[in-house]
């Protein structure tokens, strides 16, 4: 009987390679989980941190998991930690591939993510894990905070200063804008911004005496003038680099070179992203040739002079912008 034995045995692997079929299924998050973005990742976003985990069976040689549309890389051993900045519901799907790199399968899960409840903007520096301490008190600043530098990974050089800044003095709003703006910069290689400054208690008019007028939001330190951007391969001037669009359409407009469209780039992700309120560049007037003005105005939300037309002449101030001149004036 030695040859029926033979066929059965053959006929066992039959059945067993038939019953490895290729599966895949999401363990872990279950769905509708929540989570809350209050970690700060690696690249400096406010992250919730989510276990993924999968259950696979058959032939799959790996698995890629994304959210949304964004790919966030392969399971080791069926398990990552997606790092989540973006609140609100995402789809989390799994994808399994075989070695030649076909698509086998995918299983996916819907998960939220919620912002994190502070009580304050102090709060949100911590979580930003910013060195802080509040003060001095000034006139104008409503919740006057000092910042010991790096803040969120990025240096500050005051324009014309061979040394990077210590300290950043502004309100904690504007603290929590820069926080913001790091990751944005960062993800282009900026490692320092070099600036024109943040406190200036002023009219915009500067013929009229603060606090009877239209004031700056220099004034109350939640505005700052940004210079240059500097990467460790190049550094991108507004002045030397920006090449003034004809028309308003700054974020549609067409660049002259590599450095132009990377300043152009790098302003409308920011303005994108919601950081500031007003985005001003050398678009806006000639005051603004050599720098950009981004502010938290409250209710404005604008880049250059869309959204109801120019705010006015009037509103141009023409003093002078810290120590550097007559010839350095702003919003
Ligand atoms: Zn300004």
């Amino acid at each position: 009987m030695r040859n029926g034995c033979w066929i059965w045995v053959l006929a066992l692997a039959g059945c067993t390679v038939e019953t490895e079929v290729a599966s895949l299924a999401i363990v872990s998050p279950a769905p509708g989980a929540a989570f809350t973005r209050d970690q700060l990742g690696s690249a400096g976003t406010l992250v919730a941190p989510v276990g993924v985990e999968v259950d696979v069976g058959g032939d799959i040689a790996r698995v890629a998991l994304r959210a949304g549309d964004s790919e966030l890389g392969d399971l080791a051993d069926g398990a990552l930690t997606a790092e989540l900045a973006q609140s609100g519901p995402v789809t989390l799907t799994a994808t399994a591939f075989d070695a030649d790199g076909i698509e086998l399968l995918s299983a996916s899960v819907d998960i939220t993510i919620d912002d994190p409840a502070v009580a304050d903007c102090h709060g949100w520096l911590d979580l930003y894990r910013v060195d802080y301490a509040v003060g001095p008190d000034k006139p104008g600043v409503a919740d006057p905070i000092t910042v010991t530098l790096p803040l969120n990974g990025v240096a500050y050089r005051y324009s014309g200063n061979t040394s990077q800044r210590e300290t950043l003095f502004g309100d904690c709003s504007l603290m929590k804008s820069l926080a913001e703006a790091a990751p944005i910069v960062r993800a282009h290689g900026v490692q320092e911004l070099i600036d024109i400054g943040i406190y200036n208690y002023r009219c915009i008019d500067q013929t009229k005496t603060p606090p009877n007028c239209s004031m700056s939001q220099h004034a109350y330190a939640k505005a700052i003038d940004i210079a240059q951007l500097v990467t460790p391969d190049a550094s991108y001037s507004v002045l030397d680099d920006w090449v003034i669009d004809p028309d308003d359409d700054t974020c549609m407009a067409t660049t002259e070179s590599d450095k132009d469209a990377w300043l152009h780039q790098v302003i409308c992700e920011l303005k994108r992203a919601g950081v500031w309120n007003i985005v001003l560049t050398p678009n806006y007037n000639a005051d603004h040739r050599n720098h950009f003005h981004v502010d938290l105005t409250d209710d404005a939300d604008f880049i250059e002079r869309t959204l109801g037309g120019d705010p006015g002449d009037a509103l141009v101030d023409v003093a002078p912008h810290g120590d550097l001149g007559d010839a350095l004036v702003d919003f």
